[in-house]
């Protein structure tokens, strides 16, 4: 009998308000550690937290783009521990209603495409930072963060393997930026996850023990962790041991996964709703606003682009793969009429350089105005396609502006007639042998006509003014 394997996340996005949960606090990333700190988010006594209602309308937006319930009436409850980084003492979270319940989300895998239900996506506060390595034998602790907006994405535990976590969690991903909720930077922390893992005989009706791997922050060690973590599970079982409910991390440098903690059960936390709170109510016209001002979601994109502007199925789909890709096609695209030509660019060109550079294309030095400034100099033929090449190599490397290196390298395309055909007739009449061959019938030296005058040229002739030029002039000889 063979063993399958069950995975469920836990996504934890930060909500992009400008404020904290239920303080004015700033949430803006990398300040000095402790400045962006209300009295609130320090946990002194006496001051009441007030409920931010952006955070409830961004959780929404999720919610109405997953197909879920939306609970118009949701609630807090606190969650009890102790930690240096939790003031308070307790978290405020939503444990009997959150504000979405019963989504779904479609992610694509090599073995096709698969939804995967979401159980519920609830608010709640991030706790401050523990700081380790600062001081000598002391432990530093930054509230900067604590009390930002996160929204806590839970899956049913539906997954069945590390390649199909990650397609998820990248579905998940795209899904929030998209909707502009969350930045998706995963270096800065602002989505992390908790996997939970069992394995099974194939068929066992109930699901096996799980493990609970902490805050996970990139998609390779997602993959690895969990891969490691099957493996141990399956061994342990199959020497006669049995798997223990237990949080464990995962050690990237060694690839492997450690016991942190036994796992806590719910009670153990002493939840009970928070007496500070009141439920938080959502009206139907609020409701309706967000639904109107929902943003485009990728598969609309991909839709339109096809349909409205013609771009071929796989262009769009690279296209409308991230926020980011989408964003530099859609603003270059409003410096000039060749949306084509600007996703060929985009998809080719620039895609390569990506890869190449293994960045997304937000932290390249393109940004869309330039880029689509280059395609309207391609399109109006101030430079040729080759030396845009050239130009976008050195914007990659600087990020100067087109326009200033066109003309400080004098890379303006050659307009001039009179002189595209001097040079072409320069090329027919130092290369006899050539010609004669061509008349005799050998087609394809044409091309290397032509390749002759690009050199001649330093590649700034119009490719198409040329062959015209040579045709003429060759049928005429
Ligand atoms: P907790 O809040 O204590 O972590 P939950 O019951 O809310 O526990 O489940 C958390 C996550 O664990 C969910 O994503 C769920 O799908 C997943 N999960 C629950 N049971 C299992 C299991 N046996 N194997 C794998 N994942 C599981
Ligand atoms: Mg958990």
């Amino acid at each position: 009998m063979s063993w399958e394997t069950v995975i469920g996340l836990e996504i934890h996005a930060q909500l992009s308000t400008k404020s904290k949960l239920f303080s004015g606090g700033s949430t803006e990333f990398g300040a000095e550690s402790n400045t962006h700190v209300d009295l609130i988010d320090m946990g002194l006594p006496g001051v009441l937290p007030v409920a931010n209602r952006e955070a409830f309308y961004k959780a929404i937006r999720f919610g109405l783009a997953t197909g879920a319930e939306i609970n118009q009436v949701s609630s807090f409850d606190r969650k009890n521990y102790f930690y240096p980084d939790l003031p308070k003492g307790y978290q405020i979270t939503q444990m009997t209603k959150p504000i979405v319940e019963k989504g779904f989300i479609k992610v694509v895998t090599d073995e096709g495409e698969k939804e995967i239900n979401i159980t519920r996506a609830h608010l709640e506060e991030d706790a401050g930072k523990s700081i380790h390595d600062l001081f000598e034998g002391e432990t530093g602790v930054d509230l900067n963060r604590a009390g930002t907006p996160l929204l806590e994405i839970v899956s049913e535990p539906e997954i069945s393997n590390a390649k199909e976590a990650v397609a998820y969690f990248k579905a998940i991903r795209q899904l929030v930026t998209f909707l502009d909720i969350c930045d998706g930077n995963m270096a800065q922390g602002s989505m992390r996850c908790d996997v939970n893992i069992s394995v099974k005989k194939s068929d066992d009706k109930e699901l096996g023990t799980r493990a609970e791997l902490k805050n996970i922050n990139s998609f390779k060690f997602i993959e690895k962790a969990i891969n490691y973590e099957i493996d141990r599970q399956v061994r342990l079982i199959e020497s006669g041991g049995t798997v223990v409910q237990e949080t464990r991390l995962y050690d990237s440098d060694k690839n492997e996964t450690r016991s942190m903690r036994s796992k806590e059960e719910a009670n153990d936390y002493r939840y009970f709703p928070c007496p500070d709170l009141l439920p938080v109510v959502i009206s139907d016209k609020e409701l309706q606003n967000i639904k109107d001002n929902l943003p485009e979601l990728p598969e609309e994109k991909e839709n339109r682009y096809i349909s409205e502007i013609g771009l071929e199925e796989s262009e769009a789909k690279i296209i409308s793969s991230s926020k980011a890709m989408a964003n530099m096609f859609e603003e270059a695209s409003s410096k000039t009429d060749d949306l084509k030509l600007v996703a060929k660019w985009l998809v080719g060109d620039v895609s390569a350089l990506l890869n190449k550079d293994n960045i997304e294309i937000d932290e390249s030095n393109l940004s869309p105005e330039n880029f689509g400034k280059l395609i309207k100099r391609i399109s109006d033929n101030t430079i040729s396609g080759k030396i845009a090449k050239s130009v976008l190599e050195e914007i990659w490397e600087s990020g100067s502006d087109v326009d200033e290196i066109i003309e400080s390298k004098g890379l303006v395309q050659i307009q001039d007639e009179s002189l595209l055909e001097e040079i072409a007739k320069k090329v027919i009449d130092s290369n006899p042998g050539q010609v004669a061959a061509y008349k005799g019938g050998k087609d394809k030296l044409f091309g290397f006509f032509v390749g002759q005058v690009m050199k001649e040229t330093q590649g700034k002739a119009n490719p198409k003014s040329v062959n015209e030029i040579l045709k003429k002039i060759l049928t005429r000889q």
